[in-house]
């Protein structure tokens, strides 16, 4: 950069020196006139360097490269051309302004080399009106041009012939002239992109007043032999050459612009109007009061034209940057119009629509791709409990966390709700089950939202894409999936197998049979003990739902309840068990008087306790039954409380009515101890996955041992759930256990069982 400006620095100075060499050889008589022809190769051949290193920048398009390679040419060829010129003016060894046939045919290779190299630069595509209107700002600079250099040149041809010893130099003066025609007609409609536009300006008025000297000076150093033209013309082309070279390599360090259209008005047209008036006023001075008189008044009509045209010019321009401002407010609204019918509004990412054209497009293809069904398992809990802000935030957060480990050509999208999409390129599963668990981990991470702390899950539903596929069918097979990994836990990924398909089959066959499995009788109800420990006195009792259904046997309600909370029956089933335990605590009441089972327990699902009316039906229940409250245990799960706001009022009021309040499954849900307080607890059932680890050292025990601390701070009654050998009764009792419940004292039993049970044992308490 430094060498470069130095360059253009010794460029400058060599020009001044060479202009000041002319002046000063007006009024003096140069003694070595061979000092002003020195500098002339020297600024040839720097030009020439300056414009072969532009050719050498790769970063630049070939067509710029092309045209820097032939002005280097062109310096180069003036370098001989000038040693020619210096040859023929002192080479004789008297002083002359003659010009050899050899010099000028060099000076017009340089000149051809680079109207040859302007020629070839492409030009920008124009309209047939900008084509018109640039023709006729040519013509008026080319006849206004045209006329000055008649007047004060080609007029005086003989003079000057006289002193070249040569017309041939008119010539060559007019070749020059019409390079920098062509470069103004270059810089006018070029192409801005490839060539800087400043260089490509310096160029055509450089090369103008190069002419215009070169065609000027023998006029003035007509008495002055040692002096030639060339001494100040080509210096002033080389150092526009330097310049023009020294922008474009600085306009490389940074991307060109793109060529963009705009409305551009010419100054050239009155700037040679302004040159014509000037000529004739000039013409016409001292030529008589009449032709002065229609001089002034061609002049000052052609200023109010011209003023005129400007101030047309102007509204025009304003007419047009307002219709420019109000196309791109148009265009942006369309922008924005398509962004909002193909994008989410809440995450920003794709939305339903977009993501199917996107599956149609891919399946034109024909390559393989993997689509992926993701659902945050648990939202609606979050978006009850803790508000929509914190769950809009959380779905930012979530599809913030997804697009993290998008690749090139996937796709993330929001269907709706707490559905996100995936469309991955990867054609093979081991691939697309790699970005998966990296994703669904990336999901996983702990998130802080308004102080909230958050676990966010997602259930996983992934399939192939096959021949014949349409979005719809894709999405269908994926959502299988997903619904296979939430009933499998949640939290987790699943493969579409066409297996799932006959299950999900099954289970609406399942469905079906289940909506009738209260009218015809199929279900029953067990109950299970619940003991004292250390003596195995019963102290309640829990009851258990049964399907017996005619065609596939005894079904377990781990199978048939997650099925009818998910096609809502759980509702009329949920009534008919309570119909039915409430009146079996009556009957046992009656039967055993005060040997009855110190508490019933009876589970309810979270979408029972949202049933509006639910609580009421209860309190129904016990005065239709006439029965006191606390004899009566609700058992629900974290879940379900943590759930609703809906669900934990349900609770409080089944809570005040009397009833005693169980927490099932302590330690599978949400686990918070916050829980505890913010519902009212009377009983907290630690899970079997955790007793199953008492009598071992493992967590689970470190946990069973933590929980029933606990409990007793918070005079909370602890069962442990799923107890199955003596050592484990043992170790829970050590612990501080005093009630358990398990197939080691029981399994469920029917209500006639349990008071032949009663009959046998001494009653407890619970
Ligand atoms: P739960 O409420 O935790 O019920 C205890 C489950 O553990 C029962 O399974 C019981 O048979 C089983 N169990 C008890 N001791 C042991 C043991 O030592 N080892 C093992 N492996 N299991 C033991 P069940 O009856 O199959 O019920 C499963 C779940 O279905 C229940 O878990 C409860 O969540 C739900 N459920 C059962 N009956 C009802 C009902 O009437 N209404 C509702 N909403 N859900 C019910
Ligand atoms: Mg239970
Ligand atoms: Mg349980």
């Amino acid at each position: 950069m430094v060498a470069r400006r130095g360059r253009v620095i010794v460029v400058g100075a060599l020009l001044a020196f060479s202009a000041g060499w002319l002046v000063i050889g007006l009024f003096h008589v140069w003694s070595a006139p061979i000092g002003g022809w020195l500098p002339l190769p020297a600024m040839c051949l720097i030009a020439a360097y300056t414009c072969g290193q532009v050719t050498r920048r790769r970063d630049l398009p070939a067509p710029t490269r092309r045209f820097w390679g032939w002005l280097a040419i062109a310096c180069l060829d003036m370098t001989a051309a000038v040693l020619s010129n210096a040859w023929d003016a002192l080479g004789s060894g008297i002083p002359s302004q003659r010009i050899s046939p050899l010099t000028v045919a060099l000076y017009l290779a340089a000149n051809c080399q680079v109207m040859w190299a302007l020629l070839r630069l492409p030009s920008w595509q124009r309209s047939r009106a900008d084509w018109i209107r640039f023709s006729l700002d040519s013509g008026i600079v080319l006849i206004s041009t045209g006329l000055a250099l008649w007047h004060f040149s080609l007029r005086r041809m003989e003079l000057w012939s006289s002193h070249t010893g040569s017309a041939l130099s008119i010539f060559a003066i007019v070749v020059v002239a019409s390079v920098s025609m062509i470069t103004f007609v270059k810089a006018a409609f070029g192409d801005g992109g490839r060539i800087d536009r400043r260089a490509l300006h310096l160029l055509s008025i450089s090369t103008a007043v190069s002419a215009a000297s070169g065609a000027s000076a023998p006029l003035l150093i007509a008495h002055q032999p040692y002096l030639s033209a060339t001494l100040l013309a080509v210096p002033i082309a080389v150092f526009g050459v330097e310049l023009a070279a020294f922008w474009q390599l600085g306009a490389v360090a940074q991307p060109l612009a793109t060529p963009a259209r705009t409305r551009r008005s010419s100054l050239s047209p009155y700037l040679a109007i302004a040159g014509i008036d000037a000529l004739l006023v000039g013409s016409t001075l001292h030529r008589g009061a009449e032709n002065e008189l229609i001089a002034t008044g061609v002049v000052v009509i052609s200023a109010l034209v011209v003023a005129r045209q400007v101030a047309a010019l102007v509204d025009n321009g304003r007419l047009l940057r307002t219709v420019d401002a109000n196309l791109t407010q148009l265009r942006d609204y369309q922008r924005q119009l398509d962004h909002q019918v193909t994008h989410d509004a809440l995450t920003g990412i794709a939305n339903r629509a977009r993501f199917e054209q996107r599956i149609t497009e891919r399946l034109a293809d024909g390559d393989g791709f993997h689509v992926a069904l993701l659902d945050l398992d648990d939202f609606k809990e979050v978006n009850d409990r803790l508000g929509h802000g914190v769950g809009d935030d959380l779905l930012k957060a979530v599809s913030r966390r997804l697009c993290e480990h998008v690749r090139d050509g996937d796709l993330v999208a929001r269907l709706g709700g707490d559905e996100f999409a995936l469309l991955l390129a990867a054609p093979s599963g081991a691939d697309a089950d790699t970005l998966l668990i990296r994703m669904a981990a990336a999901v996983h991470r702990p998130l802080l939202i308004e102080g909230h702390d958050l676990l966010p899950r997602i259930s996983l539903g992934v399939t192939c894409s096959q021949a014949g596929d349409t979005p719809g069918e894709l999405l269908r097979r994926a959502d299988v999936a997903m619904y296979a990994a939430k009933t499998a836990g949640g939290g987790r990924r699943a493969s579409f197998d066409p297996v799932m398909d006959r299950i999900a089959d099954g289970e609406a066959r399942l469905g079906s049979d289940l909506r009738q499995a209260v009218t015809r009788g199929e279900l029953f109800l067990l109950y299970q003990p619940i003991v004292e420990l250390p003596s195995g006195a019963l102290a309640g009792v829990e009851a258990l739902v049964r399907w017996q259904h005619p065609e596939h046997g005894l079904i377990s309600p781990d199978v048939f309840i997650p099925l009818a909370e998910h096609n809502g029956t759980i509702v009329a089933i949920g009534r008919w068990i309570l119909e039915q335990v409430f009146a079996q605590v009556k009957a046992w009441q009656l039967d055993l008087g005060p040997r009855t089972p110190g508490t019933t327990s009876v589970n309810i699902s979270a979408r029972q306790l949202r049933e509006p009316g639910f609580v009421a039906e209860v309190a129904a229940l016990l005065a239709e039954n006439d029965l006191d409250p606390a004899l009566l245990t609700v058992e629900v799960t974290e879940t379900a409380v943590f759930g609703t706001g809906a669900a934990l009022d349900a609770v409080r009021q089944l809570h005040a009515l009397g009833l005693r309040v169980a927490l099932d499954d302590f330690g599978t849900g949400q686990s918070s101890l916050s829980l505890l307080v913010s519902a009212p607890v009377d009983v907290l059932k630690v899970d079997k996955s955790f007793v199953d680890g008492v009598t071992l050292a493992s967590t689970q025990a470190v946990i069973v041992e933590g929980l029933i601390g606990i409990t007793e701070g918070l005079r909370i009654q602890a069962v442990a759930e799923g107890v199955k050998t003596a050592e484990q009764a043992e170790r829970l009792h050590q612990i501080g256990y005093r009630y358990a419940q398990g197939f080691h004292f029981a399994r469920p039993m029917t209500a006639g069982d349990v008071a032949l049970l009663l009959e046998r044992t001494p009653a407890g308490h619970c």
